[in-house]
């Protein structure tokens, strides 16, 4: 009893008479959470109206970048959507209730130059045409293995948006298969890398969709660019 008695000592009447809270650190909200499928475009005419805000979301297949979207939005199906057979070569958009116009965008998972010979005009139109036109486009996130970063996927991608001037963050995940030594070096050569590519527009951390490492950070990224 002596451990309840301690515990409501620690509580405060809530607003107007209403129920106690406890004076617990606040848990930061996450405007990521009510993340939710909105549509799949396979060619402009299917893209919503631009004149919002969204954050692309790149990644070689397998890589984790479904993991990552599940995990910055708390939710454990959201990305599994994109993975419905013909999504696979669509740009999956989420949006973000009780906005209309702030978008999370799963891009396909690989590069128009990996896509049968018949769909790469069209993969490669579309895809410059959406990173070299689309004015909602704030910011990409590349998400890459951490063992296996910055293949031609990945440079291509990263390529794209530091074209349009756009910022990229890069997600080395699965973290949590390496060591913290190991997690540190491949943080600093990869660092290395995009710097002495892409200038300093490309930022890059440590991530794991497994035991959450670094969600917190690439939230903070994602909500910033969509101004939420
Ligand atoms: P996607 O194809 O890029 O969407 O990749 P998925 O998110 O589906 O992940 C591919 C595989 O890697 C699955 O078996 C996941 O369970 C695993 N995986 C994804 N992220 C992590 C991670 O951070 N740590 C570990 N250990 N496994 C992961």
């Amino acid at each position: 009893m002596a451990g309840f008695h301690a515990a409501a000592s620690l509580q405060r009447p809530g607003p107007e008479g209403g129920p106690a809270c406890e004076a617990m650190p606040m848990a930061v909200p996450n405007p990521l959470a009510r993340a939710q499928y909105l549509l799949a475009a396979h060619n402009f005419r299917q893209l919503p109206p631009d004149g919002g805000f969204e954050v692309a979301f790149a990644g070689r297949s397998n890589a984790g970048k479904s993991s990552a979207l599940n995990a910055l939005c708390q939710q454990n199906a959201l990305a599994r959507v994109s993975k419905t057979p013909g999504r696979t070569q669509q740009l999956v958009f989420f949006d973000i209730p009780p906005t209309t116009d702030r978008f999370l965008v799963d891009l396909p998972g690989y590069g128009y130059a990996k896509v049968p010979q018949d769909l790469q005009a069209h993969w490669q139109a579309f895809l410059d045409g959406y990173f070299g036109s689309r004015q909602a486009l704030r910011g990409l996130v590349v998400v890459m293995d951490i063992r296996h970063p910055l293949k031609d996927y990945d440079r291509q991608m990263l390529g794209y948006a530091v074209q349009r001037g756009l910022p990229a963050h890069a997600l080395l995940t699965k973290a949590d298969k390496l060591s913290r030594g190991a997690q540190g070096n491949a943080l600093l050569a990869v660092r290395r890398e995009l710097s002495s590519a892409f200038g300093d527009t490309v930022s890059v951390q440590t991530f794991s969709g497994e035991s959450k490492l670094g969600v917190e950070e690439a939230r903070a990224v994602v909500a910033r660019w969509l101004e939420l």
